[in-house]
């Protein structure tokens, strides 16, 4: 049994972080241990889909309510993060009898955990917040136009706790993993161009050297728009 009531604010773990770790360790380690970041079109419309939904409302009926965009954390599990939508019941006393988190996605259900663990996440959280058991949760998939219930059962609750253990591992060993290029992911991934997975030599280079020249490639693209920016300034004013 671990013991995980000794989590800080300091020690938690962002849960956006279970679908970096999920989808690539070094992805997880470039993004959440070096705070390196780059768009591409499936990051950026992730981010304009999760905009939209925090631009909304909220509901509220006699025995129901929607919040959207709630900031969540759980200091038993050691998560902290952001729920989309979270919809909770009230009895006729006005206690809180059922929450629920609900998780836009912008492509269709995936065939790996990386989504329900992500729902799990919010709902441990959840339940350490308002004190009730999350049973369930709902995930929202845009290509599809309709939620899909999840139970938040025993094995999605181990798998996803699992994760947890592991991100903090790879946290506190602080130390990012060697690159393996896979077609099937790298050429998806917002952070190839920077990541270099099939260069050799970027690949043998120490952990510091490696971070260096990611660093000093992160600051002449920087540069360059910048640049970029400044001609096309000049022009409009011409
Ligand atoms: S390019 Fe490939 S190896 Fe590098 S972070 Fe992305 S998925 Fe991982």
């Amino acid at each position: 049994m671990i013991d995980v009531s000794m989590y800080t604010e300091d020690e938690l773990i962002p849960i956006s972080a279970i679908q970096h770790v999920l989808f690539c360790e070094r992805q997880y380690a470039l993004i959440h241990l070096e705070q390196v970041w780059e768009e591409n079109l499936f990051t950026a419309e992730g981010q304009v889909l999760h905009q939209r939904v925090d631009a909304e409302h909220h509901e509220s009926r006699k025995f129901f309510r929607q919040e959207y965009g709630m900031a969540v954390r759980s200091l038993e599990w050691g998560l902290t993060g952001k729920c989309d939508l979270v919809e909770i019941w009230f009895d006729e006393s006005g206690s809180v009898r059922r929450v629920s988190p609900v998780e836009f996605k912008r492509g269709r259900e995936k065939e790996n955990d990386v989504d329900r663990a992500q729902l799990c996440a919010q709902g441990l959280c959840l339940e350490e917040m308002f004190g009730v058991t999350v049973e369930t949760g709902q995930i929202y998939y845009f290509q599809e136009h309709r939620r899909r219930d999840v139970a938040l059962d025993e094995s999605l609750r181990k798998t996803t706790t699992a994760l947890t253990e592991r991100i903090r591992k790879l946290r506190d060993a602080g130390c990012t993993p060697a690159a393996n290029y896979e077609k099937r992911k790298c050429d998806r991934c917002s952070l190839v161009e920077l990541c270099m997975p099939k260069s050799v030599g970027i690949q043998n280079a120490g952990s510091d050297g490696k971070r260096v020249t990611r660093y000093i490639q992160a600051q002449l693209r920087a540069a360059e728009r910048l640049h970029d920016e400044w001609e096309n300034d000049d022009g409009q004013e011409e």
